[in-house]
């Protein structure tokens, strides 16, 4: 954890995670007031409010601006080199960063006050047409977390943009989920928050006694977050291997591409988590759903299996099933 006057963050990379090539993750709390730095990466932002609130700005290349309070379940996404900054409202934030780069370092990325510390002084001056003792107080070295003022009521902090305004988020928990037997889904990808260009997520809702279903991503690598219960999950690798992992709030899984999985609730609480893909689209591939539309026949001979079995393959998909049989104690 890094830990400064403002907040803290700790991140999930290749370095803790070999797997995790294509994604890495920051978990970011930030107290009331509490700054982080405006700031641009080669990489693309998407964030995920998990505590709190959090205001944040960004100016694009065609000087349109954005400043948006984004509550619980709301999300952010800033394009690669979009300068941005984050800072936590009246109760504070926390929230989960991804990034579409496995090696990504939240603490090698690109920030004002770094900036500042390494061009010349006389620079400065004749950038901004300033006489150089404007200069006298400025940061020596980066800034990346400090604590600031609660800032006032979005309209008090407005800033007139002659060129406009371009939204950078979107309000995930408040959109109609996919409703399954033993929970709901919600996607979020380019197709219903636009700038969302390469990334794609579920959040997903478990109840106690249920599962999201085998499945696999035709598309791209799994980054997992979980937000609150506990589970377990199967990764299928092929070549005769597979291993099962208990999983619970705070923990960050990943399941390569094309690897079948499944998350089961062992727990009493609700289950839920993010899927989250370096992918435009959202995109997965049902067990049930193949072998329900596949010749009967077929899928009988392959697997040894009579009518008990086939005649319960929905054609539908069913992100999240329920067992009926099924109780707490049997995962104990
Ligand atoms: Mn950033
Ligand atoms: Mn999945």
């Amino acid at each position: 954890m890094t830990l400064k006057h403002g907040g803290w963050s700790r991140q999930i990379s290749n370095r803790e995670l070999p797997v995790a090539t294509t994604l890495a993750g920051v978990n970011m709390r930030l107290t009331p007031g509490g700054v982080r730095e405006l700031h641009w990466h080669k990489e693309v932002e998407w964030g995920f409010v998990t505590v709190g609130k959090a205001r944040i700005t960004s100016v694009d290349q065609n000087g349109k601006n954005f400043i948006a309070d984004v509550g619980v379940g709301g999300i952010w996404y800033f394009p690669p080199g979009i300068p941005h900054s984050i800072q936590g409202l009246e109760e504070g934030t926390e929230f989960l960063l991804v990034f579409d780069a496995g090696d990504f370092s939240d603490l090698d990325t690109f920030t004002i006050s770094d900036w500042f510390a390494h061009t010349p002084k006389d620079v400065l001056s004749a950038n901004f047409g300033a006489p150089l003792s404007a200069f006298d107080c400025i940061p020596k070295k980066e800034k990346y977390i400090y604590q600031g003022k609660v800032p006032g009521p979005i309209d008090s902090v407005a800033i007139p943009d002659p060129f406009g305004t371009r939204n950078f988020t979107h309000d995930l928990l408040g959109q109609d989920p996919i409703k399954s037997p033993g929970g709901t889904v919600r996607i979020v990808d380019s197709t219903n928050f636009k700038v969302s260009h390469e990334i794609s997520a579920a959040l997903v809702e478990i109840l106690p006694g249920s599962m999201r279903e085998l499945h696999w991503h035709p598309n791209n690598d799994e980054f997992q977050y979980i937000l609150s219960g506990q589970g377990r999950m199967t990764a299928y690798a092929a070549d005769g291997t597979a291993r099962t992992f208990n999983i619970r709030a705070g923990d960050v899984g990943y399941v390569p591409f094309c690897y079948g999985h499944y998350i089961q609730n062992t727990g009493k609480e609700t289950l839920w988590y993010l899927e989250v893909f370096k992918a435009p689209k959202y995109a997965d591939i049902s067990l049930t759903q193949w072998m329900a539309l596949t010749p009967k026949q077929i899928v009988s001979s392959n697997l040894n299996v009579g009518p008990e079995l086939m005649n319960t393959l929905r054609k539908e998909k069913w992100p999240v099933v329920r067992f009926p049989g099924y109780t707490y104690q049997d995962f104990e």
